[in-house]
C-alpha cells in the first residue's frame, strides 16, 4: 500500500506542501493540486488510489468534487478523506452526505492522517478483492451453465436442454396458434463410417454434421444432439412445407460435403413432424412422430426426407 497514489487537493500552499512532504516521506506517491477542477481532471486521467480533499477550495467546494467523484462509475470506488474546519459538525455531516469515506478536522495530526489513509486503503483493497472474487464466481457459474446444456463433442445443445426448449415451444404454439416443426436427423450407416475410417474420424464427421445442420437453419431454430449419431431440431413458426425445404437443403449440404479422412459422401435421413396436428397434444408425441417419419426415410432407402402424415 505504501506505493499507493494519493491525490492531495489543498489550496493552502503551506499546508499543501507540508502534507505532501509528510506523505511522501511515508512512502506514498503524491500528486498535489490546488483546485477542484484540476482534481477531477487528474482523477479522470490517472490511476488514483485515494483522495485527500480540502473542503474549501477556490473554484468549487470539496463536497461538489466529492459528489462528482462518487456519482461517476469509474471513480466512485476511490476513497475520499475530507479535510474540514475544526468544530463544524455541519461540515462533517455535509461531507459524509456527499459521499466522503472519512474526514479529518484541521489542523490535523499527521500520524492520524496517515492512520486514516491506511484504513481507507485497506478497506478498498478488501472490497476490490471481494469484487474480483465475485466476478470470478459469476464467470464460473456462466461456464457451468453453458456446460450443463452443451454436448461435449459437437458443442451444440444437449438432449436435456432440447427437451426443455421443445416443451416451451409447444406451449407457445398452443397459446399463439402458430405452427412449429420438429426434425429428427440420423446419419445413414454411421457404423460403417467408424468401421472403415476409425472412431476418431467418426467423431470428426459428427462435429462436421452438427455444424452443417446449425448453419443451414435460422438463429431461432434450436438444434441438439439427440443421441449417438442422431440430431434433432425445433423450428418455431415454421410449417411442414417450409421445414421440408430446409431439410432438403441440409440433406444436400451434407451429401455434398467432403469430410476430413472420408473418401466418400455421407448421407442422412430426416423425419419431419409439425403442429398443429390433432394427434399431437404434447412435445413428446411431436418428437415421436418425427422419429417415426425418420425411420420411414430409412425404410425407403435412406438419404431422404419424409414428412409425417
Ligand atoms: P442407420 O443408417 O440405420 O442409422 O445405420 P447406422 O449404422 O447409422 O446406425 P446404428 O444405430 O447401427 O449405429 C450407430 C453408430 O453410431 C454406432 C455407434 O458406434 C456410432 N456412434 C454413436 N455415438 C458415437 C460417437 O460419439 N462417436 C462415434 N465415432 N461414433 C458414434
Ligand atoms: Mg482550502
Ligand atoms: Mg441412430
Ligand atoms: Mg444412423
Amino acid at each position: 500500500m505504501a506505493e499507493s497514489k494519493i491525490l492531495l487537493v489543498e489550496d493552502d500552499k503551506v499546508q499543501g506542501s507540508a502534507t505532501k512532504h509528510y506523505l511522501e516521506s511515508s512512502g506514498y506517491n503524491v500528486t498535489w493540486v490546488e483546485d477542484g477542477k484540476s482534481a477531477i481532471k487528474i482523477v479522470k486521467t490517472q490511476d488514483i488510489d485515494l483522495v485527500v480533499l480540502d473542503l474549501v477550495l477556490p473554484d468549487m467546494s470539496g463536497n461538489e468534487v466529492c459528489r462528482w467523484l462518487k456519482l461517476n462509475q469509474d471513480t466512485r470506488g476511490i476513497p475520499i478523506i475530507m479535510l474540514t474546519a475544526q468544530g463544524s459538525t455541519s461540515d462533517k455531516v455535509a461531507s459524509l452526505t456527499a459521499g466522503a469515506d472519512d474526514h479529518l478536522t484541521k489542523p490535523f495530526n499527521e500520524s492520524e492522517l496517515s492512520a486514516r489513509i491506511y484504513a481507507c486503503l485497506r478497506t478498498k483493497a478488501l472490497q476490490d478483492e471481494l469484487r474480483e472474487k465475485n466476478r470470478q464466481l459469476e464467470d464460473l457459474l456462466t461456464k457451468l451453465e453453458i456446460l450443463a446444456i452443451t454436448d461435449s463433442l459437437t458443442q451444440i445443445y444437449n438432449r436435456r436442454y432440447f427437451e426443455s426448449v421443445i416443451e416451451k415451444e409447444f406451449e407457445n404454439t398452443l397459446r399463439y396458434k402458430t405452427p412449429a416443426s420438429c426434425m429428427m436427423i440420423d446419419i445413414d450407416n454411421f457404423k460403417s463410417v467408424n468401421d472403415e475410417f476409425g472412431h476418431r474420424i467418426g467423431d470428426v464427421v459428427l462435429k462436421g454434421i452438427a455444424n452443417i445442420i446449425k448453419n443451414n437453419l435460422r438463429k431461432v431454430d434450436v438444434v441438439a444432439r439427440w443421441g449417438g449419431e442422431e440430431f434433432i431440431a425445433i423450428l418455431p413458426r415454421t410449417t411442414k412445407e417450409d421445414t421440408f425445404v430446409a431439410a432438403q437443403r441440409i440433406l444436400k449440404a451434407i451429401s455434398d460435403n467432403e469430410f476430413e479422412g472420408v473418401n466418400r459422401p455421407i448421407t442422412i435421413s430426416i423425419g419431419i413432424a409439425s403442429i398443429p396436428d390433432e394427434s399431437i397434444d404434447n412435445a413428446e408425441k411431436l418428437i415421436h412422430k418425427a422419429d417415426t417419419a425418420m425411420y420411414e426415410a430409412k425404410k425407403h432407402g435412406r438419404n431422404r426426407v419424409i414428412i409425417s402424415e
